[in-house]
């Protein structure tokens, strides 16, 4: 019996993790859930969108599944979802990105493996709004120290890259691709411009590059690696990258093989693990039960390989991928147009799995 926190989310997120929750209990294995609300409307109802008891359930139990959660734009709360990485210092942002036969893509194939780092970059969360006391000070301290100017109107987000943070990203990537057998990993960047932020991040991996005399190596400018993977993804293996980066390119390489529906992920630290899909909350389709559950069944997977439940593993991820290649009990995502009547429902995907593990 595993004790697990289990987050529904808000906008699509319950629809999806009660379908998850469904057939992860349909592989057999035992799991006691504690369930904690997170997100918008626990800001409304407590004034605080991540209350403590979120973060102790997840200390007590070390292991998480989790819906996605809604973030305003521009204004309103922080992330919950970074405020969580951050706070149980899940540095390593793990996103398988495989090509499932039957899923809808211009490509075949595909097989990479995002590891992005969590906890700093612009995502720090360190931020000065226009006007502000904070945003002033910084302006008049790059004026004394460097003579540089930065208009006084603007708004400012610090982009810290450390020795530390880098450091243990990098050795995770080559950790992950000795134990999975993977060739290759590419370390990404834009250090020709920021030189002391990103090229430290490089600094780093070509140090940590040479622990690792039996994984290939090489490092791409962020620009060109987006263009590569566009044009020739099966050259890339592993690759590691600053926060920020690693946000942008996770959904690029979803899209490579159908879209944010199948895109599944983890996030990783020394003691606690939390496991949720790539894509974010969807709210426009909240509580229609349309959205595709197989992203958070796939970081069902992903959960289940973490806790050593290799063969309730292999029979989910088995009963996915045959589902996707049928073509039958798929979302309206997945089908030949949007608006295809014969869609499933996100409940009615679950069926399908639930079924076909329990016949197997
Ligand atoms: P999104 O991932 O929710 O949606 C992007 C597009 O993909 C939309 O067209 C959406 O309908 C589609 N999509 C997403 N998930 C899908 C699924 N399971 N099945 C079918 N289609 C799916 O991204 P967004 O619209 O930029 O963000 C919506 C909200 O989610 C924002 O508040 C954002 O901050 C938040 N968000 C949360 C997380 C997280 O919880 N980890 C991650 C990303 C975004």
């Amino acid at each position: 019996m595993y004790k697990v926190t289990l987050i529904p989310g808000d906008g699509t997120g319950p629809e999806i993790t009660e379908a998850v929750r469904r057939v992860l209990e349909a592989t057999g294995v035992s799991f006691e859930w504690e369930i904690q609300n997170a997100g918008e409307d626990v800001y409304h109802q407590e004034g605080n969108p991540l209350p403590d008891r979120v973060l102790e359930s997840i200390k007590r139990n070390k292991v998480a599944l989790k819906g996605p959660i809604t973030t305003p734009v521009g204004t309103g709360f922080r992330s919950v979802n970074v405020t969580l990485r951050q706070a149980l210092d899940l540095y390593s942002c793990l996103r398988p990105c495989k090509s499932y036969a039957g899923a809808r893509t211009k490509y075949s194939n595909i097989d990479i493996v995002i590891v992005r780092e969590n906890t700093e970059d612009l995502y720090a969360g360190i931020e000065y709004q226009k006007d502000s006391e904070g945003a002033k000070a910084i302006i008049d301290l790059v004026k004394n120290i460097s003579g540089n100017t930065i208009r006084s109107d603007s708004g400012i987000s610090i982009k810290p890259i450390s020795v530390f943070g880098s450091e243990r990203i990098v050795r995770f990537a080559f950790e992950y691709a000795r134990k999975n057998k993977r060739r290759k990993v590419t370390s990404v960047h834009k250090a020709n411009i920021m030189k002391y932020s990103d090229g430290l991040f490089l600094e780093v991996s070509r140090e940590v590059a040479k622990k690792y005399p039996d994984i290939e190596f090489e490092d791409k400018i962020i620009d060109n690696m987006c263009m590569q993977l566009v044009q020739k993804p099966e050259l890339y293996d592993v690759l590691v990258l600053p926060n920020l980066y690693g946000d942008i390119v996770s959904d690029l390489a979803a899209g490579l093989i159908g879209g944010l529906g199948l895109a599944p992920g983890a996030n990783l630290g020394s003691e606690y693990a939390v496991f949720e899909a790539t894509h974010g909350s969807a709210p426009k389709y909240k509580g229609l039960n349309k959205v595709n559950p197989f992203a958070m069944m796939l970081s069902g997977v992903m959960m289940l390989r973490y806790l050593g439940e290799t063969t309730a593993a292999e029979n989910l991820d088995n009963a996915i991928a045959s589902t996707i290649k049928e073509g039958k009990y798929v979302t309206y995502d997945m089908k030949p147009s949007p608006d295809d009547p014969t869609a499933a429902t996100t409940s009615g995907v679950a069926d399908a799995i639930v079924s076909k593990i329990t016949r197997q």
